[in-house]
């Protein structure tokens, strides 16, 4: 059975290997280490999500991760960042 990416980006977070660098409410940096490789996973109230990775279709894994532990309901993410 083939593991979804939303599964995948659960095991990176549990694996430790998601590193969030900030998120606030219109801006997310992270970087999240492949199997070979760290990627860098950004997203923007503007432009969404975007990961360095090859894999162009749909979202892979490591959006997966970093949306999974920086997503909270909009507007409360800025107030929650440490500062
Ligand atoms: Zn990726």
């Amino acid at each position: 059975m083939r593991e979804t990416a939303t599964e995948k980006g659960r095991r990176l977070l549990a694996d430790g290997r998601c590193q969030v660098k900030f998120a606030t409410d219109a801006d997310v940096l992270a970087t999240v280490l492949g199997a070979t490789q760290l990627y860098e996973v950004k997203w923007s109230r503007n432009t969404g999500w975007a990961c360095a990775c090859p894999e162009l279709r749909g979202r892979c894994s490591h959006i997966e991760a970093v949306r999974t532990c920086t997503m909270r309901p909009v507007g409360r993410l800025a107030e929650q960042a440490p500062a």
